[in-house]
């Protein structure tokens, strides 16, 4: 029998509600479950009180079909999941044979007085599919009520993990007709992501499957694109065909799928043209050579570059004018120009890039905190200064400087 599963997590335990611990049971069951196609629509957390319990199982049986209850399986009297279920359901709780066994084995063992408390884990629904427990006394089982599955799991997670694993998932997957999950991340740069949204805003509003998500990313913005299928071909296939429709309307800004890295297309552009760069930094402090040599293999077109952070070390190290400074300052489109120009020729690269502006918190030179000239100078003369104005703090704006200059060296190279 296949049908649409909407499943339901209850988590149950105080040290939960008190924050002592985080429901990670839920978050990875779920994650789990989302892989296999799986719906899961409500997560509940209660505590260790019979009426509460009740009443949250009540209300799963009546939107979820398949109801997984984490924890509250232990030996004390305050593990209530077992008699809360009982109470709207009427099943008969027995006890099951082998693991009761299992745990007077687990006594005798240790040389251990055997209490009727832990007798109490063996406790099992009349009818119900035991799911054999390999690292603890107190086995899962699944029952089938009022048309609902019911499953119950031990919350310690070790315990939790591998009854899920061996025996939940797949039998929930059979049922839910195995269906799976494929997700594939477009990344893009130089595009906000209200434009993005604007120029695909029809395809969003049409989304099924693939469903799509666009999310603001630290390197730029990404669309998630996710698809359900009975197989991985198939899953691909709808993927690829979306992310066609997509780049056909966006396709200038888009820079890699998944794993890419904006300092990673640059790289392979730069490797593409046969151009090497170098750099000059103020704000950015180097910032942006360390976030591009942290790829291997760069030195094939990375020359180096100098971190002229002090007015005189612009002018006696790098070689920008005098005048230049004193007649424009050091956050100037001229300064930038000549930076990204004399870090080019210093260190005889084909393209340079620099970096100039006032990070904060104070004004400099009169002029606003965030505001940033980024240069983009080749040496067969062509040159680009950006004035931007970021806001953030000094960590946020040098970042968005040094993004601004992969984002100049891509539009240029590609
Ligand atoms: P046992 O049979 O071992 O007593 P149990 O089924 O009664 O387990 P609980 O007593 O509720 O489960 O929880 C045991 C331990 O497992 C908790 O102290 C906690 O560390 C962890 N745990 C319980 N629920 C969760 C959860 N939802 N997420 C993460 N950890 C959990």
């Amino acid at each position: 029998m296949k049908k649409t599963l909407r499943t339901e997590i209850i988590a149950v335990g105080t040290e939960l509600l008190l924050g002592q611990i985080a429901n990670t049971n839920a978050q990875w069951m779920s994650e789990k479950l989302a892989a296999y196609g799986i719906n899961t629509y409500f997560h509940t957390v209660v505590g260790d009180n019979l009426e509460r319990l009740t009443q949250v199982m009540k209300e799963a049986n009546k939107r979820s079909n398949v109801i997984i209850v984490s924890g509250g399986l232990g030996p004390t009297e305050d593990d209530l999941s077992r008699e809360a279920f009982q109470q709207i359901s009427g099943l008969n709780i027995i006890e099951d044979e082998a693991s009761l066994k299992k745990i007077e084995r687990f006594f005798n063992e240790r040389n251990m007085e055997m209490t009727p408390n832990n007798r109490r884990q063996a406790r099992v629904f009349e009818n119900a599919k035991i799911l054999e427990n390999k690292y603890g006394l107190a086995p899962g089982n699944l029952v089938e009520y009022d048309g609902n599955i019911w499953i119950f799991l031990p919350g310690v997670p070790r315990e939790m993990k591998q009854i899920f694993s061996d025996h939940v998932l797949p039998y929930l997957s059979e049922l839910n007709g195995a269906q799976i999950i494929q997700s594939l991340v477009l990344k893009f740069i130089g595009i906000g992501e209200s434009v993005l949204e604007d120029r695909i805003q029809d395809i969003i509003q049409t989304q099924d499957n693939p469903t799509i998500a666009l999310l603001t990313g630290r390197d730029g913005n990404t669309i998630r694109l996710t698809a359900k299928a009975a197989s991985k071909n198939e899953a691909e296939a709808m993927l690829q065909a979306k992310k066609k429709e997509i780049l056909d309307r966006v396709g200038e800004y888009y820079y890699g799928d998944d794993d890419a890295t904006i300092e990673g297309k640059v790289f392979e552009l730069l490797l593409k043209h046969q151009k090497t760069l170098a750099a000059a930094e103020s704000l950015t402090g180097g910032a942006f050579q360390s976030k591009f040599v942290s790829q291997s293999g760069v030195s094939e077109v990375f020359k180096g570059g100098i971190v002229s952070y002090a007015a005189e070390v612009k002018q006696n190290v790098l070689g920008v004018k005098k005048e230049t400074i004193e007649t424009y300052g050091t956050v100037s489109e001229q300064c930038a120009y000549e930076m990204a120009r004399r870090a080019s020729e210093l260190m005889d690269a084909d393209i340079g890039v620099s970096f100039t502006g006032v990070a904060g918190p104070d004004r400099t030179e009169n002029k606003d905190v965030g505001t940033t000239y980024v240069c983009l100078y080749d040496r067969k003369g062509q040159r680009q200064v950006e004035k931007c104005k970021f806001f953030g703090n000094r960590k946020q704006i040098r970042y968005q400087a040094v993004l601004k200059g992969f984002e100049m060296l891509f539009n240029y190279l590609k």
